[in-house]
């Protein structure tokens, strides 16, 4: 996978295609009908992008932390919590049996989204994070030992890193980091040499969360099976932006984020290949896990509910499965398009600052920008936006090694998503401007 547009897993399927009636709550029109991206009817579904900040209108240009939630996934939310509230898959209660048909109808909606035909091969989560966290204790501890070697690279999200450190504190694995081109993308000599170390694991993000680098998984999988390495994939900057193909990137094991697709927060899915759930152990114990239990011991459920110990976050859950519905309605070949025509203009705008250090590569990418300005601090930036009503990051971004590997400590970061306008890029140029003049010029 190189551009946006091959990425996405595209069906061409627009609103207008696809079958008309369906929940009441999709509400009528998404904006992307007949081909068309009426980027007002789209934005109007956000009620939060309407609001004001410090007597500006809102840019929401921090979507890599999080993105917004439009009416029809608050709606669903809500109708889920007014009407079908109860507790899941124990209960033979009316309530309960909606309540257990909304969660497993979100998971056949998420299973869509990843691209795999088996909704049992989803594990809800609390996020990308603790998806992570699973692989590398239940697979990590059962498969791993000491001297093993788990390959990671030096972008990775802290999310995709710290948890193999425990790992490595737990068994006596060894951790190897591909190496980070000035450019910005992924030194696949360096990672060819540490595939001679015959690693358990590959574990690499899909698309950098600082520098926006849309990594070539296929390619990177296929030359880690052929090391004889299983591979993750850290979808948490993939998933929101394009279908993801699990099948045609190959990998086997798959994480993503709700709250970064339209989605509520604390909700999030491991996928991964059936046979592999079923051989790798519990994660937690306690209810819903289990098959059996007895004093002396216990039988687990069959996948994926095996790795899902307790009560899970049901609202959030049914939550997600309608964002990533709201998601293929609007069509993933629309959302990368407009994506693309952001991402172009925001490429050649910020280009032109004088003293604006852009970082990451200019073709591969997403239209999430990391940037320092002169000598200004970028959480002065940050503030000095925000005062204009623009929000962006400033920070490590949960990539301090990364940031170490360019020798700083921290950058803005603006990201863009569907809904944005251009009229949001000329806002944040507007506002680095008057940054420049607080600070009486760029150093
Ligand atoms: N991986 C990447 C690339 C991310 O950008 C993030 C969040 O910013 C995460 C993992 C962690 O996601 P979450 O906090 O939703 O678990």
């Amino acid at each position: 996978m190189t551009e946006m547009t091959e990425a996405t897993r595209a069906t061409g399927v627009l609103a207008s295609n696809r079958p008309s009636g369906g929940d009441a709550d999709t509400g009528a029109g998404d904006g992307a009908e007949a081909g068309r991206w009426d980027l007002e009817a789209i934005r109007a579904q956000f009620p939060i992008l309407s609001r004001e900040v410090n007597g500006h209108p809102l840019a929401y240009l921090d979507n890599a932390a999080s993105s917004q939630q439009p009416l029809r996934v608050l709606n669903r939310v809500e109708r889920y919590l007014r009407e079908q509230h109860a507790n899941v898959h124990r209960g033979v209660h009316q309530l309960s049996a909606e309540a257990t048909e909304a969660y497993e109808d979100a998971r056949r909606s998420v299973a869509a989204h990843a691209g795999t035909a088996d909704p049992a091969e989803i594990v809800f989560t609390r996020g990308t994070t603790e998806a992570v966290n699973l692989v590398a204790s239940s697979w990590g501890d059962a498969f791993v030992g000491a001297g093993d070697g788990i390959v990671l690279t030096k972008m990775e999200h802290h999310s995709n890193l710290v948890p193999w450190q425990l790992l490595a504190d737990r068994t006596g694995c060894d951790l190897h980091f591909v190496d980070v081109t000035p450019g910005g993308t992924l030194d696949l000599d360096d990672f060819d040499r540490l595939l001679e170390k015959r690693p358990r694991l590959v574990a690499c993000t899909h698309v950098s969360n600082s520098l926006g680098t849309l990594n070539p998984v296929r390619e990177i999988v296929d030359r880690a099976h052929a090391a004889g390495a299983l591979t993750l994939i850290d979808g948490a900057q993939a998933a929101p932006h394009m279908l993801t193909d699990v099948a045609g990137i190959g990998c086997d094991f798959y994480a993503f984020s709700s709250h970064k697709m339209c989605g509520p927060t604390g909700v999030g899915a491991l996928w991964a290949r059936r046979e592999l759930l079923a051989e790798m152990p519990p994660y937690q114990g306690g209810g819903e896990m289990i098959s059996e239990v007895r004093l002396e011991g216990s039988s687990w459920a069959q996948v994926p509910h095996k790795f899902e110990a307790g009560t899970p976050n049901i609202s959030g859950v049914v939550g997600f499965g309608e964002a990533a519905r709201f998601l293929a309605d609007l069509g993933p070949e629309a959302i990368a398009s407009h994506e693309n025509t952001l991402k172009s203009a925001a490429l050649n705008r910020l280009g032109e600052i004088e003293g604006l250090h852009l970082y990451g590569p200019r073709e591969g990418r997403t239209a999430v920008f990391s940037f320092t300005y002169g000598d200004i601090h970028p959480h002065d930036l940050s503030t000095i936006l925000d005062q204009r009503g623009i929000a962006i990051r400033a920070g490590h971004h949960c990539n301090q090694p990364l940031m170490d590997h360019y020798g700083i400590s921290a950058t803005a970061r603006a990201s863009f998503y569907f809904y944005n306008s251009p009229e949001e890029i000329d806002a944040l140029c507007d506002g680095l401007a008057m940054a420049a003049e607080v600070f009486g010029g760029i150093a």
